[in-house]
């Protein structure tokens, strides 16, 4: 996802929005399957919740990871905002680090060579 308009530091771009699903077995289960076609859609709220953004997500699930990302995310109740880490540039690409707890599977690519997994 690419910045229409330059965004100042700290300012809130959108929310990652998703099914609110209790954090038992269905969370893991649900990720599980998604990172069998490379694809991360379960966002780890906390230990009681995640947000499972193949049912009723918005544009925030295409925001890739980097581990030198240019965004970062703020949990308030449980919403997940998404926001600006730095003055973002009209046209820049809008990232953020995962922070995926847990097993890593998939390479980064957020750079070439970048020795790490998401
Ligand atoms: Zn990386």
């Amino acid at each position: 996802m690419f910045a229409a308009e330059a965004i100042p530091k700290n300012k809130r771009i959108i929310d990652y929005a998703g099914a609110l699903i209790r954090n038992d077995e269905a969370c893991a289960a649900r990720e599980d399957e998604y990172l069998k076609d490379g694809c991360v859609w379960v966002f780890q709220i906390n230990r009681a919740w995640c947000r499972d953004a193949a049912v009723g997500g918005n544009v925030a699930r295409f925001i890739n990871h980097a581990c030198s990302p240019n965004c970062y995310f703020e949990i308030v109740d449980k919403t997940i905002w998404i926001r600006a880490s730095r003055n973002i540039r009209r046209g820049e690409e809008l990232t953020y680090d995962y922070h995926i707890i847990g097993e890593r599977t998939i390479p980064c690519r957020c750079c070439p060579g970048c020795p790490n997994k998401i």
